[in-house]
């Protein structure tokens, strides 16, 4: 195993709370209330030892994160220390206003996300009426404020149709980048799987889509894709690689590999208000359950890709194969392919049941 490196990025996920509902919100089922969110100060020396140990890139997110009213503070220190400072924002926390104050703090890319490219999709899945024109506000605000913009469009079978608009709204707003993300089946989005798993054929056409606007877009808008898992031939390297150059912390302060590792059993996760950041960067039973290649059974074990995908996500193995350390059944290689295809195949052609919306008093 190569010897451990400085990690490069940090997402800090300030709160849970937020005012929308996404069925496919990859926060926990149990959403943390705010009075177990970190205060300002444990923030603050969080960065500190951030900026100590080498971090380069910190996103702060949610929940919503506009929501913490010490933002502006948060993005100064990261600022004054040289960190690369994004904002993950839903953009309906109706502050559209708190975005050149942000700017002036130092923050240096915002990325808005929308669950449609239309407002009533936006407003459906969100489940508030209104949310699409708030986004608009924000974004708009965000690049008036001279901040580089990145529109987020968590892709699912109630959208996948809209990709074609979300690239004329990524335009229409000046970003400089769209995610076309395909949803990731953990939190709510795996209760909501049914609801939200696509067709493969409309996933075909839509990655064509994608790859011929690139194209054509060259120099104007940068597109990002990422794949969808279920109908994947290989997996993505979750996170780059359990806890190889980035990690999480949750609200309270819980460093994790990933926003899903909660759900594999045994795992304890230090916490960044009580220990240094750097000795649980490097002694943290759980970041260093699955860092490598050492924990990895076959086919992972002897696989060419080993240390391009590191065995694809530990928490989809875990709900497919029953088991973290098994190859992640997105791979063709796992013997849980077939079944996790199947799976998908069969949610897809049945009629979608209704989503059931992330409970909004559960954090707030
Ligand atoms: S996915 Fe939706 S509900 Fe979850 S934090 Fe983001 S905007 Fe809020
Ligand atoms: S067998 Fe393991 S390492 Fe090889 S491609 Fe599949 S998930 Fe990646």
């Amino acid at each position: 195993m190569t010897a451990l490196g400085p990690p490069i990025g940090m997402l800090a996920e300030l709160t849970h709370r937020c005012p929308l509902q996404c069925p496919y919100c990859s926060n926990p089922l149990d959403l943390l209330k705010a009075d177990r969110e970190l205060k300002t100060d444990q923030w603050l020396s969080i960065f500190e030892q951030a900026a100590d140990l080498g971090i380069l890139q910190v996103h702060l997110s949610g929940g919503e994160p506009m929501l913490r009213p010490d933002l502006p503070q948060l993005i100064s220190a990261l600022a004054t220390r040289g960190i690369y400072s994004n904002l993950i924002t839903a953009g309906a926390s109706g502050k559209p206003d708190a975005m050149a104050r942000l700017a002036e703090a130092g923050l240096d890319h915002v990325q808005v996300s929308f669950q449609g490219a239309l407002a009533e999709t936006t407003d459906l899945i969100a489940n508030m009426k209104g949310a699409h024109g708030k986004k608009l506000e924000t974004a708009r605000a965000a690049t008036s404020a001279g901040l580089p913009v990145t529109v987020n469009a968590p892709i699912h079978r109630r959208n996948i149709g809209e990709v074609a608009a979300f690239i004329a709204l990524a335009l229409d707003l000046g970003a400089e980048r769209l995610e076309v993300a395909n949803v990731q089946y953990y939190g709510w989005a795996y209760l909501n799987r049914p609801a939200l798993m696509p067709g493969r054929d409309e996933v075909l056409r839509m990655a064509d889509l994608v790859e011929r606007e690139r194209e054509r877009l060259r120099g104007v808008l940068a597109i990002d894709f990422v794949a969808p898992d279920y109908y994947a031939r290989y997996p993505k390297a979750c996170m780059g690689g359990w806890a190889r150059d980035a990690f999480m912390i949750t609200p309270s302060g819980a460093v994790m590999p990933c926003h899903a590792a909660a759900s594999i059993p045994g795992l304890a996760f230090d916490n960044a208000a009580t220990r240094p950041l750097a000795e649980i960067w490097e002694h943290s039973s759980a970041l260093q359950a699955y860092r490598g290649t050492d924990w990895m059974k076959e086919p992972c074990r002897t696989c060419d890709r080993r240390e391009i995908d590191f065995g694809g996500c530990r928490c989809q193995a875990m709900v497919i194969a029953g088991e973290a350390a098994a190859t992640d059944p997105a791979c063709s290689k796992s013997p849980h392919h077939g079944r996790m295809v199947e799976l998908a195949t069969t949610e897809a052609s049945a009629q979608s049941p209704d989503y059931i919306y992330r409970r909004i008093g559960a954090a707030v």
